[in-house]
């Protein structure tokens, strides 16, 4: 592995506001076949009951494509069903314990995913990618979908910020609300 600090490490292959900006055609382009996505902040907010109908189109438009897709969470079983079920998500993994990789292993051999071919999503650095790169699979860091979550968390997100001093962000262009943004 060619890293020679904890940033370099940690950093995430793509940083995107919302899962939704992730452009699936370029993804498919570059080889990956199977998406492996956080739920809490990610596919939905903080304290809201289902997710918001720009990101399951978008769930949607990526199994359509082709991509095989699992949700991987920490969250408990019933949660993580029912937005899978919402979402149209056949594979799920709950009670994960990210950022041990165990539940992304599962994910990877229940879509029978090659590890090169998969990204893992998700709004926590050191949760999501840190699963992720413990695997050596790539990672797509999104901002998390409520900024208003546990009042836990503030000194994670102040750890991340300084993690990712320096890495780009990708800003997609902002057509009218509704416009698909893949080309
Ligand atoms: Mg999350």
């Amino acid at each position: 592995m060619k890293w020679r600090n904890p940033r370099q490490f940690m950093r995430p292959l793509l940083r995107v506001q919302r899962v939704n900006d992730i452009a699936l055609e370029t993804l498919w382009q570059q080889g990956f076949r199977a998406l492996i996505i956080d739920l809490d902040n990610t596919l939905v907010g903080y304290r809201l009951l289902e997710p918001a109908p720009p990101v399951a189109a978008w769930v949607r438009a990526a199994q359509e494509r082709g991509f095989a897709l699992a949700i991987v969470s920490n969250n408990v079983r019933a949660w993580v069903s029912a937005v899978a079920t919402m979402l149209g998500v056949v594979t799920y993994v709950h009670n994960a314990l990210k950022p041990l990789p165990f539940g992304v292993i599962r994910a990877v051999k229940q879509l029978r995913a090659r590890r090169s071919q998969t990204v893992v999503v998700g709004d926590q650095l050191f949760t999501d990618v840190l699963a992720a790169k413990l695997l050596g699979v790539r990672a797509i860091l999104t901002d998390p979908l409520v900024a208003d979550e546990h009042h836990a968390m503030w000194a994670l997100r102040l750890a991340e910020r300084f993690m990712l001093l320096g890495a780009p962000r990708f800003e997609p262009p902002r057509e009218a609300p509704g416009d698909a943004r893949d080309p």
